[in-house]
């Protein structure tokens, strides 16, 4: 089966800025970190009222079709009515998903989100956090902060709350990708998804003039631009795929986000696998995908952003759609040897993972920045949809800036 990452081999996710399968909020953009290549600034008084993040989720119900919400920020725990919002979010009939760095998760906290119908955690741990008690670990160390994290997660949430970890890649760590994917088999049953997002940084290289409308501005005030780093900005999805098939020589995503510049850029690459800690049986095809997306829209009105756990547990049902999918035929086929070749992984329960690799902004020199086509991370600023990750733009100028080359 071919491993070719274009249109061709891999589905086109159809979420786009009215339909989407997640939306992104943000109570606060205070927090208590430091994280390598943040697009948020640290603001202290920045939390948001209730009434205002109540207005944020109904210019998302108007405008916006959507599964989850990303709660994040800033570090969304430190806003005392963390609670409160998870909840708003639940009454709107849409998954709480929390961003955190979980530096104040207690397991009492975790009682009262669970309470409030949190459906699940996102993670933010690696080796560019400058994390008190972690400073200087590499990502494998880490591990046992994330097991740490997960275990407490598994128990007091009895299995039922989605557990992704999220990192940012750099030049420096994107060597750990495989081992941490291999980390993230070991805990099947724990771990549910993983996501590499690769690392990016404006670059203020005096090729470009920056204006918002007509009136020249100066993007070196924001928080995701430097004068100069000496680390590569502009890793991309292939790369980190690449990095991947050096533990994983099979590992095939099955669908993507492309660039809004470039239609060959892989902005968002999902990859689906089925197995458990003994065995990787192999990876679901575009038309699984296909099927499960369209599906879910057919029977509730959104896209699908995170499984129900209970699903992600029955792995051997995935068989069912064998017809109409490569992928899970080769699962179904390499299952079956297992039988006399790894009998343990035969007959262990078989579970779904996800793994996305998400290729942030990339800026051209020709000043046009190819942003993610369809964009999840959607989040809201003056009853607009803006992107999340540009949202200091709107801040300080109320608009994007342009790029504009200097002659
Ligand atoms: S456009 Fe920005 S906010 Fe949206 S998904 Fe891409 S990196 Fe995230």
């Amino acid at each position: 089966m071919t491993k070719e990452l274009n249109v061709k081999n891999l589905y086109r996710l159809p979420w786009n800025l009215a339909d989407n399968s997640i939306s992104w909020l943000e109570p606060t953009s205070k927090c208590n970190l430091y994280c390598d290549g943040c697009y948020r600034e640290n603001r202290v008084n920045s939390h948001k009222t209730l009434d205002e993040i109540a207005h944020e989720l109904d210019v998302f119900e108007k405008y916006r079709r959507t599964d989850g919400v990303s709660i994040a920020g800033g570090e969304p725990l430190l806003h005392p009515d963390i609670c409160e919002i998870v909840r708003m979010v639940r009454q709107k009939g849409w998954k709480p998903v929390i961003n955190t760095n979980a530096i104040t998760l207690t397991e009492e906290l975790l009682k009262k989100l669970v309470e409030a119908g949190v459906d699940g955690f996102t993670f933010h741990i690696d080796s560019g956090q400058q994390r008190p008690n972690w400073k200087g670990k590499n990502e494998i160390e880490l591990n046992e902060l994330r097991l740490q994290i997960a275990n407490m997660l598994h128990k007091i949430g009895k299995g039922k709350l989605s557990c992704s970890f999220n990192l940012t890649v750099y030049p420096e760590n994107i060597h750990y990708i495989p081992q941490l994917t291999q980390f993230a088999q070991e805990h099947f049953d724990k771990i549910h998804v993983m996501v590499f997002i690769l690392y990016r940084m404006g670059i203020i290289n005096g090729l470009h003039d920056t204006f918002v409308g007509n009136k020249q501005v100066y993007w070196d005030e924001l928080s995701y631009t430097k004068e100069i780093d000496d680390r590569r900005v502009n890793i991309n999805s292939f790369e980190a795929v690449e990095e991947m098939r050096k533990l994983y020589p099979d590992f095939m995503p099955c669908a993507f986000l492309n660039g809004t510049e470039d239609a060959g850029s892989m902005k968002w690459l999902l990859t689906g696998r089925l197995g458990n800690k003994y065995q990787i049986f192999g990876y679901v095809g575009q038309k699984f995908m296909e099927i499960v997306q369209t599906t879910k829209h057919l029977t509730t009105g959104s896209y699908l952003a995170y499984s129900k756990t209970k699903w992600l547990k029955r792995g051997r049902l995935y068989f069912l759609l064998a017809p109409f999918d490569k992928g899970i035929r080769t699962i179904m086929k390499n299952y079956f040897k297992s039988l006399f070749t790894n009998p343990k992984a035969f007959f262990s329960r078989i579970r779904f993972q996800s793994i996305m690799i998400i290729q942030p902004a990339d800026v051209y020199d020709n000043g046009r920045i190819n942003m993610c086509d369809g964009c999840p991370d959607i989040s809201v600023w003056n009853d607009k949809l803006v992107w999340s990750c540009r949202m200091e733009e709107q801040m300080r100028w109320g608009d994007n800036v342009n790029l504009v080359p200097r002659k």
